[in-house]
């Protein structure tokens, strides 16, 4: 009988009851997912494992290794947990792809089985397939080929591959956060990153109307639906909010040089207001130090009292490179034609607004009252399973 098996890792280290809580909603998590691909299965979670048990172990195995928390997915032979059956098996996983003159080591576990050890396992296992296969050799640290043998009290597991996920901790296990999603490369990949590490995630886009590039709202749309195939099961909300009235009135003022200030300042107001609304604890965007004029550490400074809850900037120490790697990976990588055509900020952004001066020019405008307003008028499109619903 086959299994997939699944590893969690850091999880691992946490209390039993913390331990408990976290497995759970990540087997909710897993159903979920597997239920999206209609995939009917069974899950057991004995000692330390988490099993899954359905028809198409390939196909389990692929959906759950899409899953957040989940560090690696293997589908694995199944038997009792005596050694000689163990090593048929092996033998049998490692007659399928070791040919002579490549390597092999045998990687054992044992738990809850008493008559031998790991060790005892590994060699029992390694000489039977060296019995199949004379010509192979033995290489612990740099094989060729892996077996992984486990003895455990509800029965053995052989396998031989591992499908690696995307580890962190599973999704709705730290909070809701509010995510500032843009039509660039950066902050839908600071959105899967907060996920990944276990925060509920709501998206908001600040929409430039006139201002702002032609298609950039599409683009906002497809990296939102995007991300919620990586929560398959779960509503994720987009709110989109009407900035024109505020581009109005900061174009009109003398100094251009302070409107990028200006702007991300409004965004994280407007965004504070919403993430206190919804009980959300804190904002996240994809903030890259030294990016662009607004990301100078000068700039930062200024920009982020604005907002009413922290700012949390998981691709503050990336490299451009490493953010790109990142988006083509989670899916939300597409190649610009061009700028996406903001047309409001200017051609020299100051990269060290003095505070003052900013506060000067928002209570002139009146920033707060159009940040209420503007958060006061939100459209919401919610995207389950990678869809718009
Ligand atoms: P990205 O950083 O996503 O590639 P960008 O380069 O257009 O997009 P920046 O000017 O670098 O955006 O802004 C920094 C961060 O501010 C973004 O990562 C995003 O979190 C947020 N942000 C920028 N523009 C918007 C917008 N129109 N709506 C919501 N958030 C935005
Ligand atoms: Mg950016």
């Amino acid at each position: 009988m086959e299994a997939v098996m699944i590893r969690y890792g850091e999880i691992f280290l946490k209390s039993e009851t913390v331990k408990r809580r976290f497995i759970s909603i990540m087997t909710e998590n897993i159903r979920l997912a597997l239920e999206a691909k209609g995939l009917s299965h069974r899950i057991e979670t004995p000692r330390g494992r988490i099993l899954i048990f359905g028809d198409e172990p390939r196909r389990i195995a692929a959906a759950v290794a899409g899953t957040f928390g989940v560090v690696s997915a293997s589908v694995c032979t199944m038997t009792s947990s005596d050694i000689d059956t163990i090593a048929a098996v092996a033998v049998e996983h490692a007659g399928r792809h070791l040919r002579p003159g490549m390597s092999f080591a045998v990687r054992a576990r044992r738990s809850g089985v008493e008559g031998f050890n790991s060790q005892e396992l590994a060699a029992a296992v390694g000489s039977a397939i060296l019995d199949r296969v004379p010509e192979a050799t033995v290489d612990l640290s740099t094989p060729d080929y892996e077996v992984f043998v486990e003895a455990r009290e509800f029965g053995g597991l052989v396998y031989d591959e591992r499908l690696k996920g995307p580890g962190g901790l599973p999704y709705g296990t730290q909070g809701e956060v509010m995510a500032l999603l843009s039509e660039g490369i950066d902050s839908p990949v600071a959105s899967w990153l907060m996920m990944r590490r276990g925060c509920r995630v709501v998206h908001v886009h600040m929409h430039g109307g006139r201002f702002g590039g032609a298609d950039g709202e599409e683009t906002v749309l497809r990296h939102h639906a995007r991300l919620s195939a990586w929560v398959p099961g779960h509503p994720l909300d987009l709110l989109v909010v009407d900035m024109e009235p505020f581009f109005e009135v900061i174009i009109a003022l003398k100094e251009p040089r302070y409107r990028c200030i200006l702007c991300k300042r409004f965004m994280l107001r407007v965004a504070g207001i919403l993430a206190e609304e919804r009980g959300a604890y804190a904002l996240v965007n994809g903030d890259n130090l030294g990016q662009v004029a607004s990301q100078t550490l000068a700039n930062m400074a200024v920009i982020a009292p604005a907002a009413s809850v922290p700012v949390l900037r998981p691709l503050i120490g990336f490299d451009k490179e490493e953010i790109v790697e990142r988006a083509r990976a989670i899916g939300t990588f597409e190649a610009r034609a061009g700028s996406t055509g903001c047309t409001v900020a200017p051609r020299y952004p100051s990269t060290a607004a003095p505070a003052a001066t900013i506060v000067d020019i928002e209570e002139k405008i009146g920033a707060k009252d159009l940040a209420a307003r503007a958060a006061g008028t939100v459209r919401v499109y919610r995207a389950k399973n990678g869809e718009i619903a």
